[in-house]
């Protein structure tokens, strides 16, 4: 059963540079799809657009049954069911750990701190932190501030998760712990669109590869096929 529908999706700047065009993908609920190819081909813009952060001129993009469209209308379920893990860890330096978490449960979803701190902790346990929940973030590693990233992604409760490059600024030694953390939450169920360069990650963790060029899908395989057929 899909949970992502994007047809078409077309987007180019003022310039004329066509970024998107003309992309289609359907993504399953519990799904785990990673999104290669090279620099510069759209796969940031791409999954940007499937929760308003990119708008497009082109196209139909749906997510679990509510249509995205440019006025921003259904803008906030959108932005509640898709959470989002950026290549720098977007943290607030000065909030801790904890409070970056709670944060958006507590404003947006409305949840009392008590509640919002118990999932906060249940969370930063999952992803390995729960001992610095009250350091703030300049006091962790890359991989560390990473976790707690995605543990305030999943403290919103998304059906959707979507991962652009988040192993990309991270020193090597710390990669593992973050795509390990994938890795789990992939296991949990939870539908992942991944842009990312790691193919071990790919090959293992992934349902489907979509390799992207130039603004389009130019193939769409399992990890199998996309990895071992030249
Ligand atoms: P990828 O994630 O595959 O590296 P991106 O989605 O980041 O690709 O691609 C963005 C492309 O769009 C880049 O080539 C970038 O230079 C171009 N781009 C981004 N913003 C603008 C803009 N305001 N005007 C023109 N081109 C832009
Ligand atoms: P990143 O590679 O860090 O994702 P982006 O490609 O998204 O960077 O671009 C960062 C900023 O630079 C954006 O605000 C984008 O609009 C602008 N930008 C990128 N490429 C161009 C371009 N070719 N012309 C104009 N603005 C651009």
């Amino acid at each position: 059963e899909s949970i992502i529908t994007a047809q078409n999706v077309e987007k180019w700047y003022d310039n004329n540079f066509h970024v998107l065009r003309g992309v289609d993908l359907q993504v399953n609920k519990q799904e785990v799809v990673v999104i290669m190819g090279p620099s510069g081909s759209g796969k940031s813009t791409f999954i940007r657009t499937f929760n308003a952060l990119e708008p497009y001129q082109k196209g139909q993009i749906v997510i679990d049954g509510t249509k995205l469209s440019n006025d921003l209308k259904n803008i906030e379920t959108i932005r509640r069911e898709v959470g989002m893990v950026f290549q720098q860890f977007n943290l607030f330096p000065h909030l801790t750990v904890l409070q970056n978490v709670t944060l958006a449960p507590i404003w947006v979803r409305k949840w009392s701190k008590n509640k919002a701190e118990e999932v906060a902790m249940q969370l930063l346990e999952k992803v390995g932190i729960l001992e610095q929940a009250s350091k703030f973030p300049g006091q962790l590693s890359g991989g560390q501030q990473q976790r707690v990233a995605i543990a305030r992604a999943l403290a919103m409760q998304p059906k959707i998760m979507l991962f652009d490059e988040p192993t990309s600024a991270l020193d090597p030694e710390m990669v593992r712990e973050v795509l390990d953390t994938m890795r789990n939450l992939a296991e949990s169920g939870m539908t992942m669109v991944c842009v990312t360069h790691e193919v071990g990650f790919a090959r293992e963790v992934a349902d489907r590869v979509v390799f992207m060029d130039e603004g389009t899908i130019v193939e769409i395989a399992t990890p199998e096929d996309f990895f071992n057929n030249p």
